[in-house]
């Protein structure tokens, strides 16, 4: 009997307890945020999903060697003013957001984004095709591009030449123990 009491008394207890903080917290403000409606601001340098600004990227393949895991794929027809780029894929299944790809892309083309929320049924779903295959091929010589009216890259100013530091002539003047006086 007097265990049925204090398990009516606990269970009224615990309750309360709960209640309690539950009112304490009632006129907070909340933490958490009313997904997916409202999102969370990333800091600037955030690494979300690697993007590829298609119009810029030239297929210099400069990504795909420096990716530690392999997970660019690149494909180009053709040579020199004749090179077409006609595949650029990310596999997200296997990127490890490193960011290396994107600190050493010339253009610029490559960034880490903000998106971080690609959930997916199916793991393939996750090799990401960036190029439309509506817009056919992207030509990746700087003249071509340039012909075709793609974005190409200005090009650096080059860095001046440093002025060459004086150099002193040599004195005919010696000392005049040098001189080969005789004593
Ligand atoms: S972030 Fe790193 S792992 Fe991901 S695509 Fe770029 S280089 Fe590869
Ligand atoms: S390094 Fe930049 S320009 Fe070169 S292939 Fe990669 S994304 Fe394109």
């Amino acid at each position: 009997m007097g265990k049925y009491f204090a398990d009516i008394f606990e269970a009224v207890t615990s309750v309360m307890k709960g209640m309690q903080i539950s009112i304490k917290h009632i006129y907070k403000k909340p933490v958490t945020l009313q997904y997916p409606d409202h999102r969370q601001v990333l800091p600037e340098r955030y690494r979300g999903f690697v993007h590829n600004d298609m119009t810029k990227c030239d297929s210099c393949n400069i990504c795909a060697k420096l990716c530690p895991v392999d997970c660019i794929y690149i494909e180009s027809e053709g040579k020199g003013k004749e090179r077409m780029m006609t595949r650029y894929a990310i596999d997200y299944n296997k990127c490890i957001w490193c960011s290396l790809c994107t600190e050493n892309c010339h253009t610029g083309s490559i960034t880490m984004s903000h998106d971080y929320d690609h959930s997916v049924y199916d793991r393939r779903s996750l090799v990401y095709e960036f190029m439309d295959p509506s817009e056919g091929v992207i030509p990746c010589h700087r003249g071509t591009r340039v012909d075709m009216g793609w974005w190409v890259e200005p090009k650096a100013e080059k860095p001046k030449p440093k002025p060459k530091p004086e150099t002193e002539t040599p004195s005919d003047d010696k000392p005049s123990d040098e001189k080969g006086v005789e004593n």
